[in-house]
């Protein structure tokens, strides 16, 4: 089963959020949840990561009951699951980050169970990049890498930022992320520099303004960003575009030039969904029929010239 799953390690979390609609407190969160589930639509997963006994065994049973493998998820005795805390204002494009308390992931060293080993398609979800690189190390036989990273990192722990970057495949970016790794303020002179330290694939995700992808070194698709008239809470939108594009991938197990563009309108569709509620809420109701309702709309908003 592992030629098409997805392995994803990131962050599990306990996140607390206020939008300008409302607030949760310790709600499910965390990158790898976010983007294990929404891959989950698409290819089985496998995640890793480590939580506290303060973890509620209801959001590992929600995890399981989307069909992914949670034994890469370690349970520390009498630790405190990671907890952040974040608010949005405004055009919510940016999280002004409250609290962020590593706890259990401070001592963490992702040890992949055998079976995840031979994993094809790897998603390096937000955490520490020398995790990430611990996890690329156990799977020398991956067709397809991927990382995300967020302001954090890059400003506490580049130099493994950047060695993750030299191995990986794809790198999914925001745009304020790129200006601050490579200090330019022109994104497509950034996305090139970002391209020469390693990704064939630089993927700059825009918020309410879609994602432009970038193959080496110049633009080769946008997608604008669904019309939403109202989000809820734009936490993990970033994840579940980089869930719905790894698991579609590795559900077609070609990585052609078409299936690459496709995979970007099912993150978009993906990401679309997620913003419509607080936590895991919306992926929790979520049907395969709206995906594809979505994705046809896709289809019609970046629609150019005749469809066949
Ligand atoms: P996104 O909105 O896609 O950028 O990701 C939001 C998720 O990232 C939240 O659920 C947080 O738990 C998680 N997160 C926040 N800060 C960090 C961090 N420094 N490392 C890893 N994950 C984080």
């Amino acid at each position: 089963m592992s030629e098409n799953s997805v392995l994803i390690v990131g962050s599990v979390a306990l996140d607390t959020v206020e939008t300008p609609t409302g607030k949760v407190e310790r709600a499910l969160g965390g990158a790898a949840v976010y983007s294990s589930v929404a891959a989950s639509f698409f290819a089985p997963v496998k995640v890793v990561g480590v939580v506290g006994e303060d973890f509620p065994k209801e959001h590992l049973d929600f995890l399981a009951s989307r069909k992914i493998d949670t034994k890469g998820i370690q349970i520390i005795p009498g630790g405190k699951t990671f907890h952040w805390a974040g608010s949005y204002e405004g055009d919510m494009n940016q999280a002004n980050t409250k609290i962020t308390e590593l706890n259990v992931f401070q001592a963490f060293s992702p040890e992949l169970p055998e079976d995840y080993k031979s994993s094809k398609y790897v998603f390096l979800a937000n955490i520490d990049p020398e995790l990430q690189l611990k996890v690329l190390d156990q799977v020398p036989g991956a067709k397809l890498t991927a990382c995300d990273t967020m302001n954090f990192w890059i400003s506490s722990k580049k130099d493994a930022l950047l060695k993750v970057l030299k191995r990986v495949d794809i790198v999914f970016i925001n745009d304020a992320e790129v200006r601050q790794l490579t200090g330019i303020t022109n994104i497509t002179r950034a996305a090139s520099v970002i391209h020469e330290l390693g990704p064939k694939y630089v993927i700059v995700k825009k918020g309410e303004h879609g994602a432009v992808m970038y193959c080496n070194e110049s633009m080769c698709f946008a997608a604008a960003s669904y019309p939403l008239e109202e989000v809820t809470d734009p936490t993990g939108a970033g994840d579940s575009f980089a869930g719905g594009f790894m698991g579609y991938i590795a559900s077609v197990g070609e990585i052609t030039d078409i299936n690459i563009r496709k995979a970007v309108i099912y993150g978009s569709t993906m990401a679309s969904y997620n913003v419509q509620d607080f936590s895991l809420d919306m992926f929790k109701r979520l049907t395969l029929s709206q995906i594809d309702t979505r994705y046809d709309e896709f289809r019609q908003i970046v629609h150019f010239e005749s469809m066949i």
